[in-house]
């Protein structure tokens, strides 16, 4: 598929990683220059408190992201951190909306709006992640949901070049269930046709992600689903060599 947009593989590593973890990046960054990466853009989302370190350990090979940014410019916003702050530090990109973020910071899609405006404010790509809870799959509502998380969170403007977007079912994080490839396609082409219906030619060529318990031993089949255009990893992005393994399978 000649005209499909480059993968994507980020890793997300939460709130994971002392300074001891940049050795992860640095096994990258050697894995890169030696060629051992196919076509595929790599990007880590450390911590806060790593992101200017990996930005330097990373020889430029690898995008570095934040994993979350406040949606105002600066200001009074006690232990926040502004997506201009991010750029500055060298980060590339930043992850909004993901679902820890919606559950434990009750943030809700206009807040996620505002964060992917603040990003693009700051040049940076911004990761916007949308997903269903478990109980909303059971009911059949998942492309109710993930519709409207894009309808309220995505904003005018998107291009393959400030957006890429994480569909992650909230009941696959960090639990070792994955949907089917069948269920997968469907909610894809379903994002595909959300995005093309609203920016029109721009929306084929936005990345749609797949996230949730993305692990070498099952990313091939979930990488070769249509309109997957790389994958979200959180566990399996903390060791450089189940994170290069991953990148193998595209
Ligand atoms: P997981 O997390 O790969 O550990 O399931 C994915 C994510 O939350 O981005």
């Amino acid at each position: 598929v000649s005209d499909a947009p480059r993968p994507l593989i980020a890793g997300n590593w939460k709130m994971n990683g002392l300074r001891a973890a940049l050795q992860e990046i640095e096994t990258l960054r050697d894995a890169v220059r030696a060629g051992h990466v196919g076509s595929v853009d790599l990007a880590i989302c450390p911590p806060a408190t790593l992101i200017h370190a990996a930005v330097q350990a990373c020889g430029g090979v690898l995008s570095i992201g934040g994993q979350d940014c406040h949606g105002a410019p600066c200001g009074a916003h006690t232990g926040d951190i502004s997506a201009e702050m991010l750029a500055d530090a060298g980060a590339g990109l930043v992850i909004v909306g993901h679902s820890e973020r919606r559950t434990d910071h009750h943030e809700s899609n206009p807040t996620v709006r505002a964060k992917t405006e603040a990003a693009w404010r700051a040049g940076l790509i911004a990761v916007l992640c949308v997903g269903e809870l478990r109980e909303e799959r059971e009911e059949g509502r998942e492309t109710e949901v993930v519709g409207g998380q894009l309808a309220g969170s995505v904003p005018d403007g998107a291009t393959p070049d400030n957006l890429v977007v994480a569909y992650e079912p909230v009941w696959a994080i960090g639990t070792g269930l994955t949907p089917t490839c069948e269920d997968i396609a469907a909610i894809h082409l379903f994002i595909r046709g959300e995005l093309v219906t609203r920016f029109g030619e721009a929306g084929q060529g936005i990345r749609i992600l797949y996230g949730g318990s993305v692990k070498p031993g099952n990313a091939r089949e979930l990488m070769a689903v249509e309109n997957v255009d790389g994958a979200l990893v959180g566990g399996a992005s903390l060791k450089a060599t189940d994170f290069l393994a991953i990148c193998a399978c595209l």
